[in-house]
């Protein structure tokens, strides 16, 4: 089988697989334990915590182990938000893992605004917009905020504060003001924001939603936005919507040991990651939390990881990750170059044997595109049964994130981009990892142009 579905999982690293045997052999005691065989465990675990940490430019008490991205994406979302009601801010194309508990967050009283995303399946980011400063507050009243919050300053020096804006899929272009009274309790020691990072919301920013208005941030209580989508390989601004003083949460499964992540530098409030998705074992992964942020658990009853992810810590999965991300990051920067000349190769095949062939989302070789991904369209040719064909063919790739596999609903992340009706039904995922070779790219690119002919009946 040639596997070209390596976004959904990777093949363990032998080394990460022998160093999580190794430990589990070699220290099996609970690192909560105070007796010596605790205090081995102990020891490891925590030595798989600052490795992990330094790769991504933490500190070791940001890192909180647990399952894999699901459950810290999980923890993110239900920790940061607190009680509703409140807003919270999101992009259509994140994982299931992230949209799901978004509905979950709606039913319990949040509401929902979605960001716009643009034809490559990348979310517009704000940009400074004159002309909507009107409701914005007083430079006056702006001066009284925050007690000194650095972020403020730029907006009180000015009569009329700029004011930051970004499309949404709605249309409309209203700003919301801020009630004077709400944001004068806000930004120092807000009791309110339970679960939130105390920190000061800049008042004249706004925010173009998927309707077509502006709000302001005021009262949003998280921004998520993950940093690469799992179809299209797309690389979101994330970057750009950290400075407003809202907890910003990112889903990084994809992007973790394929390009450079550095959690202090992108400047989020959490972060997740999955070692299975860079060669590591299946079951862990983590959250990184940035310290002075305030989360609320899921689960309660263990005082491990200062109560954020309460249990016995998986000791040897733990370390074989921080092998994995280890080698993963020395690794990274040839692993790229090699696959991105591949993807060009496959592409071009493709194009040359079963035209046409539509590329979703950035090209082989954009800045933005995810080295591990490419998501092509065969118009005429559906999907599933596409899918079902390249099974048997022995090429492994997908229609959508592994865990809407089985059903032959189109992929709502190329829905988003609004591509026509033929696009969306013919979408194919092929991601790719370290593993693979040339020669398996050249005889993939020979299967899949046999079954797209036959899929379009030529
Ligand atoms: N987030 C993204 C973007 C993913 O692609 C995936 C897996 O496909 C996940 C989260 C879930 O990760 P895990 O399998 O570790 O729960």
């Amino acid at each position: 089988m040639i596997d070209l579905d390596q976004n959904a999982t990777t093949p363990v690293l032998p080394e990460a697989e022998e160093a999580r045997r190794r430990v589990e052999e070699e220290a099996p005691g609970n690192p909560s334990s105070s007796h010596a065989r605790g205090r081995a465990a102990r020891r490891h675990l925590e030595d798989a915590r600052e490795k992990v940490a330094s790769l991504l430019g933490a500190s070791p008490e940001e890192v909180v182990f647990t399952s894999g991205a699901t459950e810290a994406n999980n923890l993110a979302l239900f920790g940061l938000c607190g009680l509703p009601p409140g807003r919270i801010v999101a992009a259509p194309i994140e994982h299931p893992c992230v949209i799901e508990p978004l509905k979950q967050l709606e039913k319990l009283g949040f509401s929902m605004e979605w960001l716009s995303v643009d034809a490559r399946g990348i979310v517009l980011t704000p940009s400074p917009s004159k002309g909507v400063g009107p409701l914005s507050p007083s430079p006056s009243k702006g001066e009284g905020r925050g007690g000194g919050d650095g972020a403020a300053d730029g907006f009180t020096a000015s009569a009329a504060p700029p004011t930051l804006t970004l499309p949404l899929p709605g249309g409309g272009d209203k700003t919301l003001s801020p009630s004077p009274s709400k944001r004068e309790g806000r930004g120092g020691g807000d009791g309110a924001a339970d679960g939130l990072l105390a920190s000061a919301v800049p008042p004249t920013l706004t925010l173009p939603l998927s309707g077509g208005g502006k709000k302001s941030w005021e009262s949003v209580r998280l921004l998520t936005l993950q940093l690469a989508n799992h179809e299209t390989g797309a690389i979101q601004p994330v970057r750009s919507f950290v400075e407003f003083g809202i907890p910003v949460h990112t889903d990084a499964a994809q992007a973790v040991g394929k390009i450079p992540v550095n959690f202090r530098e992108l400047g989020v409030t959490t972060l997740s990651l999955s070692a299975h998705k860079f060669r590591g074992p299946k079951g862990v992964g983590a959250l990184l939390v940035k310290s002075g942020t305030k989360l609320r658990p899921l689960a309660f009853g263990g005082h491990q990881q200062r109560g954020l992810r309460p249990g016995t810590e998986p000791v040897g999965l733990a370390v074989g990750m921080a092998v994995a991300l280890e080698h993963a990051v020395r690794t990274m920067a040839e692993t790229a170059e090699r696959l991105t000349r591949l993807r060009r190769r496959l592409l071009e095949q493709l194009r040359r044997k079963v035209p046409p062939v539509v590329v979703n989302g950035p090209l082989p070789g954009d800045a933005d595109s995810l080295p591990t991904t490419l998501n092509l369209s065969f118009p005429g040719c559906r999907a599933d049964l596409l899918l079902m064909a390249l099974d048997l063919a022995g090429v492994a790739c997908s229609t959508g994130s592994a865990c809407s596999s089985g059903s032959l609903l189109p992929s709502p992340v190329i829905a988003a981009i609004r591509v026509p009706d033929d696009v969306l039904r013919s979408a194919m995922r092929f991601s790719f990892g370290e593993t693979t070779t040339e020669a398996e790219i050249d005889e993939a690119g020979t299967r899949i142009a046999a079954c797209v002919r036959t899929g379009r009946g030529v």
